[in-house]
């Protein structure tokens, strides 16, 4: 959502507009490091307070002393812009932006819910892995030397392109870009998306 803040402009209890639901030499905890980094800086916007204050959100009106944030959708390069209303530094609601050059209101289903990435309460926020049919979670610890003890093993007996690395639709485009080079720095070119499949 940093990628351009175009202007804000702060809330004084009047009602807002309509509301969207809507290279192998590379030591492995460096570079698994590196990509846990990128996580762990998503999930520095997905603290427990923040999203039970988002939750609450479900309201017309603006919080009181809000700001409202115009942005711009990470997701692709099209650029949609986005009203987000920002509380106490927290990311509480995102509205349309009517009156953007690029997408006059409209956005895809990624950006109508870019939010969810802050309130949904499907939301990752740990990692995770199925043991004996059931979802269990885990330290980033453990997640990091169990990934990364079996992905060396991988390329140790099979070189560095025996791994795919496929992205998703729901990282932003700088995530996306993390992506990309923690698979050149592993030492391969399979890259993809994953909606290539
Ligand atoms: S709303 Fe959809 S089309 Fe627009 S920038 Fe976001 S992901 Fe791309």
């Amino acid at each position: 959502m940093a990628r351009s803040k175009m202007k804000t402009s702060s809330h004084a209890g009047t009602t807002s507009g309509s509301r969207v639901t809507l290279n192998p030499k590379v030591a492995r905890r460096s570079f698994l490091k590196l990509s846990a980094a990128t996580a762990a800086l998503t999930g520095v916007a997905m603290t427990a307070k923040m999203t039970t204050k988002a939750q609450a959100a479900d309201k017309k009106e603006p919080y009181p002393g809000s700001q409202t944030v115009r942005t711009i959708c990470t997701y692709c390069a099209v650029g949609c812009g986005i009203e987000a209303e920002v509380h106490n530094g927290v990311w509480v609601r995102q509205e349309i932006a009517a009156d953007h050059p690029v997408s006059y209101g409209g956005h895809c289903c990624k950006g109508a819910g870019a939010i969810d990435m802050v309130t949904s309460p499907k939301r990752l926020k740990n990692p995770m892995k199925k043991v004996n049919g059931k979802w269990t979670n885990l330290t980033w610890d453990q997640a990091i030397n169990e990934i990364g003890d079996k992905m060396l093993a991988m390329r140790e007996k099979d070189g560095p392109d025996s791994l795919m690395f496929l992205g998703s639709a729901k990282v932003s485009n700088e995530m996306a870009y993390q992506h990309r080079k923690f698979a050149a720095f592993w030492g391969s070119n399979n890259v993809d998306h994953q909606a290539r499949i």
